[in-house]
């Protein structure tokens, strides 16, 4: 993923204003009162997102919204007169992040993620008729309450007039006009779709391999990520050779191994969500295969489910049947907690602000009863969800 590199010089500038105001906030303010803001999680055993092996005994302490320190209880100090939760038998996470859903601009769906250890959501299209701009700055607002999933909108689909989609273009020049209405509304990605047919439908038009160089250039001169929506092979290698940043939806044919390998090579994640392709019928074991072969290559994944993408059920809070299906692909279960958050945040564009538990990360965190990685339904048995380092859910006993 070419954007990655992009994001290491505000990433450093960020770490070295996030030093500074930490400073200031010691020099203006009593130790006590500094205290007083300071929650520690202490005695549970934390995975931090990045893929490290889990500490024991884990200290983690938030300041405000972020968090301050990470590590075991013998390098980490708790300090005075912080509010320290004991969570012993308990398992500290990452908030979770679902990389695929639609209905996010709904109050009442952001909330149920939050509380369901979701505390971020990636819309992948928005189904509104309102105003772009009214829709960008309702997502803004949302965004501080802290009992609502963080919201990353790819604004509408792009695809060409009777496609796929619902921001037609007829021409690369009005593609990039397009990608640049969209950008200066300000929308946190790209979605663009290459798509035959669903649902009985089949032959619809599509972009032209122009159109499609034009839109990712387009955002990438930005800065911006390129969220490629297919469900056949033929159409994730066009998109995979164009250079968008992750593939939304796992092939429903046998993907050849080369495009597996190529996808790799380029560092392009895949986002298999199993839940709408279940609900549309498609062959889950060939799905299953495809991300079976794509792992085994080295590939990288996020996880998602599209939710309201289709009819049929899609689960609010952590998906999981998308879980138990990349578990039967074969990743293991630390992958699993990877793919749902770091790697989430990675295809979000927000890796230098959420998905891992480090330093100076904002303080979105998911506690589970037990060990989610002897068990992956132990993920299920939620004790603590918090959301900018604000307590949202409190099962801790
Ligand atoms: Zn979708």
């Amino acid at each position: 993923m070419s954007m990655r590199n992009l994001h290491l010089l505000p990433k450093s500038i960020g770490t070295i204003v996030l030093l500074f105001a930490l400073l200031l906030a010691g020099c203006a303010v009593s130790p006590n009162a500094t205290e007083q803001n300071t929650l520690v999680l202490a005695n549970g055993t934390l995975i931090d997102g990045t893929g490290s092996e889990p500490i024991s005994d884990a200290v983690l302490v938030i300041q405000g919204e972020r968090i301050l320190k990470v590590g075991s209880k013998e390098e980490v100090k708790i300090p005075r007169g912080a509010n320290v939760i004991d969570v012993a038998g308990a398992t500290i996470m990452p908030g979770f992040i679902n990389a695929h859903v639609h209905f996010a601009f709904v109050e009442k769906n952001l909330e149920a993620w939050t509380y369901g250890g979701v505390t971020t959501v990636r819309d992948e299209a928005i189904v509104s008729s309102k105003p772009l701009d009214d829709l960008m700055i309702w997502r803004d607002e949302s965004n501080q309450k802290p009992q609502y999933a963080r919201l990353v909108s790819a604004g509408y689909m792009m695809t060409v007039p009777n496609g796929y989609g619902g921001l037609f273009v007829n021409s690369p020049d009005e593609a990039r006009q397009k990608v640049l209405e969209e950008l200066n509304a300000g929308v946190d990605l790209i979605k663009i779709s290459m798509e035959d047919g669903y649902a009985g439908r089949s032959g619809l038009p599509k972009l032209t391999d122009e159109e499609i160089a034009t839109i990712i250039s387009t955002a990438h001169e930005r800065g911006v990520l390129v969220s490629g929506h297919i469900t056949q092979s033929e159409y994730l290698e066009i998109l995979v050779e164009a250079g968008v940043d992750d593939i939304a939806h796992v092939p429903y044919d046998v993907t050849p191994l080369e495009a597996w390998q190529e996808m790799v090579a380029k560092d392009i994640y895949l986002t298999p969500t199993f839940t709408v392709l279940r609900n549309y019928g498609a062959p889950i074991s060939t799905c299953v295969l495809n991300l079976r072969n794509f792992v085994e290559q080295g590939g990288q994944v996020a996880l998602g489910n599209d939710y309201g993408g289709g009819p049929g059920e899609f689960e609010l809070g952590i998906p999981m049947y998308e879980i138990e299906q990349m578990s039967n692909a074969g990743m293991t279960p630390m992958q699993i907690i990877v793919a749902s958050t770091k790697n989430a945040a990675i295809v979000s564009g927000i890796e230098d602000q959420v998905g891992t538990l480090e330093p100076g990360r904002i303080a979105d965190v998911l506690v589970v009863s037990g060990d989610p990685l002897d068990d992956l339904q132990n993920l299920t048995d939620i004790r603590m969800v918090m959301h900018n380092g604000t307590i949202i859910r409190d099962e801790n006993e």
